[in-house]
């Protein structure tokens, strides 16, 4: 059925056909739906946004953006990671800075080699390892690190419905429940000075949704996806998903919700009560040492010959 007399751009999961001014409104009501179902957001927030200025994350804060201009107590500011990732990182952060720049957002940027000593793309030719390994671990203990020294409350980030649902069976897949138990809408099981609060305001919406409106609202104009994504595990999980789902509509919904209905259970099993913080840093970490100061150590160790050096993390 048509939504109403204009051209329709989207089917949606229940046939409904709609247009552009309607599919904005569905998408948005879906987030703000999320927010509020999942209790997101406080009443004031000094939220950041992770941005990579790709699709999802330009969506998020797009959408947050507007609920900030609505609500003053909620002010936002947008966080890039820059890993070194020659001929793609860059293009996507100049994507961020405009978009950012056209809004009116702050937005801080942090790279690898000055946080590290090293780029993700140098780091590789020292260690033999999967490049989303590495690339996850440093990423996150950034995010939170400088999410602190901004004095942020939460970050959003730009993960939909596809990225959780892949994410719950790769959990599956390698026998991981307590990775599950950190996932869900809002991460970080206890309010702690040491772990910024991840919200996921993009939860329950689709993959081909958060395209669709990035493509439609012209937030850019051409699809980039990072050269070491193919060589991922979540890649072929993604394909195997995108199999199953053509073939059984509904079945990526399903994953998720039927998680999230097990996911109470899960926190309480696997809930470590106060959080940890690494020796060497003091980032929090469920081991005595983190993943982060691990690798770095391991960079150090393998590099002793080179003459790059990386640089030791500190407080
Ligand atoms: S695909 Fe992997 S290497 Fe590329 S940015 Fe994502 S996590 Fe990093
Ligand atoms: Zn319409
Ligand atoms: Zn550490």
């Amino acid at each position: 059925m048509n939504c109403c007399n204009n051209k329709p751009i989207f089917e949606s999961y229940d046939g409904n056909r709609l247009c552009k001014i309607h599919f904005n409104a569905y998408l948005e009501g879906k987030v703000f739906k999320t927010i509020r179902q999942f209790e997101l957001l406080d009443k004031e927030e000094n939220l950041g946004v992770a941005i990579s200025g790709g699709k999802d994350s330009l969506t998020v804060l797009s959408i947050l953006k507007r609920l900030s201009m609505q609500n003053p107590n909620i002010k936002i500011c947008a966080i890039a990671i820059d890993e070194g990732i020659a001929g793609y990182r860059d293009r996507t952060l100049a994507t961020a800075q405009e978009f950012c720049d056209k809004n009116n957002i702050r937005l801080h940027i942090f790279s690898y080699k000055e946080e590290f000593g090293l780029s993700l793309d140098e780091m590789l030719k020292i260690l033999n390892v999967k490049p989303c390994t590495i690339c996850g671990i440093f990423r996150r203990y950034l995010l939170n690190k400088k999410s602190k020294e901004l004095k942020l409350t939460k970050l959003a980030t730009g993960h939909n419905l596809d990225d959780e649902c892949q994410s719950i069976l790769m959990n599956q897949m390698r026998n991981d429940m307590k990775a599950s138990a950190r996932l869900g809408p809002k991460v970080g099981m206890v309010q702690d000075e040491k772990f910024v609060q991840r919200i996921k305001p993009l939860y329950l919406c689709a993959e081909k949704e958060v395209t669709t409106y990035a493509f439609l609202n012209r937030m850019l104009d051409s699809f980039n996806e990072c050269p070491n994504a193919i060589h991922s595990y979540r890649a072929q999980v993604r394909d195997m998903l995108n199999v199953m789902e053509q073939k059984f509509l509904g079945t990526k919904y399903s994953i998720v919700n039927s998680f999230i209905q097990m996911l109470p259970m899960l926190k309480e099993k696997f809930s470590c009560g106060a959080i940890k913080v690494c020796s060497r840093c003091s980032e929090p970490c469920s081991k005595d040492i983190c993943n982060a100061c691990v690798y770095l150590e391991r960079l150090k160790n393998k590099a002793v010959s080179s003459l790059i050096e990386p640089k030791p993390l500190n407080n």
